[in-house]
């Protein structure tokens, strides 16, 4: 029998209720701290208690995955947690591409494959002296939008950069990533591609709600201006969308366009679920800042199903059950190759 496991954070419970749907094993690695949390769900059949989910690399923990047979889930605490050659050494079958992680982690190569998949993104400002319309600066990884911020000029990135600096919220010799700011309708769309059956499946979309940049809007414009707090992007929770109808045909032909550049990138492809992100300005237009070449938190929402996988399933259908059908029917006829690295 084969089993699912994944590390305890981001969409684990997700993860592993759909795979115990899915009549699968379920194992969470689980640091310490959060063993009361997670003992409150049934549905996770074994624990492997950790002190930090870096010990997933460990011989130990490696054995009682391979002892069940499982297969590991990523999500966006591997891809924060640890490095690229960390997670390319993970020894258990990892469900999707592992290689392609690091794509997603390095802003260099990430451009390269959204350029390769002809994704419209905002310009990359190269130096601070070259700023010359609203931009985002952005730290390496996925951070989760902490630490990031706006400017308008060179001048105004100095001195937010220095601030942040001594806060200690950045450091100072950290690279940081300079981009056009593109305003509009927050919308990160979600998608399955299956190997099996060679198909892309449009999943839904959500909306990340960030603090505080959020929170700015419910503050007067007075009172902003005699605030000198930089506000941050980080991520709190995520909202349902659904889009108007005539933008779908659209949002097929970047999934696929995404998957195909994969497959010439980097081998095996695009497997599994994966989250194109971006902004819809005043024509409609797709501005792609960002993609995560894995299941992204955001399809927590529809752990009953999302609106999208009602039209493609007759059953209810959350990301977590989607990913434990695939590696079920690859195992029930030997392809787990076909969907892991
Ligand atoms: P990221 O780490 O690229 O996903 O960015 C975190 C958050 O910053 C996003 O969820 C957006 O709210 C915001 N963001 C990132 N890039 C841009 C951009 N170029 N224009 C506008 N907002 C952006």
């Amino acid at each position: 029998m084969t089993a699912i496991a994944t590390l305890g954070s981001h969409c684990s419970l997700q993860v592993l209720k759909g795979a115990k749907d899915e009549g699968l094993k379920t194992i969470l690695v689980c640091e310490k701290k959060r063993e009361k949390l997670y003992k409150r769900f049934p549905f996770i059949d074994e624990l492997i208690i950790v002190d930090s989910f870096k010990e997933v690399l460990d011989q130990k923990c490696q054995s009682i995955l391979e002892e069940n047979n499982a297969v590991l889930i990523p999500h966006g605490t591997l891809v924060a947690q640890m490095s690229s050659e960390e997670i390319e050494s993970i020894k258990t079958p990892v469900f999707g591409n592992k290689w392609i992680l690091r794509w997603e982690s390095d802003r260099e190569m990430k451009e390269k494959l959204m350029r390769e998949a002809k994704l419209p993104m905002p310009e990359p400002v190269t130096e601070p002296s070259k700023i010359e319309k609203l931009v985002i600066v952005k730290r390496q990884g996925a951070a989760g939008g902490k630490g990031y911020f706006m400017a308008a000029n060179e001048e105004d990135y100095n001195s937010k950069r220095n601030q942040l600096i001594s806060e200690g919220i950045i450091s100072k010799d950290e690279t940081l990533y300079i981009q056009e700011y593109a305003a509009g309708v927050l919308a990160y769309l979600t998608f399955f591609y299956s190997p099996l059956r060679e198909e892309l499946e449009f999943f839904g979309v959500d909306q990340r709600h960030e603090s505080d940049i959020e929170g700015l809007g419910r503050i007067p414009a007075d009172q902003q201006l005699k605030s000198n707090k930089v506000p941050s992007f980080n991520v709190i929770g995520n909202s349902p969308l659904v889009l108007r109808e005539s933008l779908l045909d659209e949002v097929y032909t970047m999934g696929e366009n995404f998957v195909e550049a994969a497959k010439r990138v980097v081998a095996p492809g695009m497997n599994g679920p994966f989250c194109i992100e971006g902004v819809y300005d005043e024509n409609a237009k797709f501005t792609s800042f960002e993609f995560s070449a894995r299941i992204v938190a955001g399809s927590n929402i529809y752990m009953d199903g999302s609106p999208y996988y009602s039209l493609l399933f007759n059953e209810t259908m959350s990301m977590g059950k989607r990913i434990a059908r695939e590696i079920k029917t690859a195992a029930e006829s030997g392809q787990i190759d076909k969907i892991t690295t």
